[in-house]
């Protein structure tokens, strides 16, 4: 397997290709800006871009979702239930400042149990709505690795106070979806450092029994 994790845009968003070293096909996770240095790296690699999937519609994860597609021909795949945040992306690109990027309607709606990626890398949609409605994770079982978008932090958990943002949401996520998975499991949050589940369920503060949020 190869996988490049890297920041993108202003918010420096965990951007992640991951591709199949035989096929040399990839896919791209969370394209929220920098495609020119996305298209870079897929082209040092060899790679052709297969799929194009979105954690969540927040502008910085979505933002060059479509001049990708328009690169490469790949689809998109983000969840309907993040539709309404789509439409909103002139409001989003008002609250941090920067030109509303071009958006379109996902080719295939990432719903909870779809089997996404490639033949010989392929993860499920884990449907974990909390940060915003129609948020997922990917959790590639055989690699033991989750890529978690805004959902899971090390030491930290996704923002509730935005619009389609749940508190109680998040927390039934985090426990009856996240916290099933094997320790081991290697997290790549949607900012910030690489964590594992173990050290998550260990530390994070937000994770422990009894935790409330209001
Ligand atoms: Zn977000």
């Amino acid at each position: 397997m190869i996988r490049e994790t890297f920041p993108v845009g202003p918010l420096q968003c965990n951007c992640t290709i991951l591709g199949d070293e035989t096929t040399r096909e990839a896919i791209v996770v969370d394209p929220g800006d920098n495609i020119p240095g996305i298209l870079r790296r897929l082209a040092q690699h060899g790679l052709t871009l297969k799929q194009i999937i979105v954690t969540h519609a927040h502008i910085d994860h979505v933002g060059g979702a479509v001049s990708l597609k328009r690169a490469t021909g790949a689809p998109i795949l983000l969840n309907q239930n993040d539709l309404p945040l789509l439409a909103m992306m002139n409001m989003q690109a008002d609250w941090l400042g920067i030109a509303t990027p071009e958006v379109a309607t996902p080719d295939q709606s990432a719903e909870d149990g779809l089997k996404v990626g490639l033949p010989g890398l392929t993860a499920e949609v884990l449907h974990t709505p909390g940060h915003t409605e129609g948020s997922v994770c990917l959790h590639f079982a055989p690699q033991k690795l989750l890529l978690a978008g805004d959902t899971l932090f090390a030491g930290s958990i996704g923002r509730t106070d935005l619009p389609g943002g749940n508190s109680q949401k998040i927390l039934r996520s985090l426990h009856d979806r996240l916290l099933v998975l094997p320790d081991e499991t290697h997290v790549v949050p949607g900012h910030g450092i690489e964590t594992t589940i173990g050290v998550e369920r260990e530390s994070n503060p937000y994770l422990q029994p009894g935790f409330r949020l209001d």
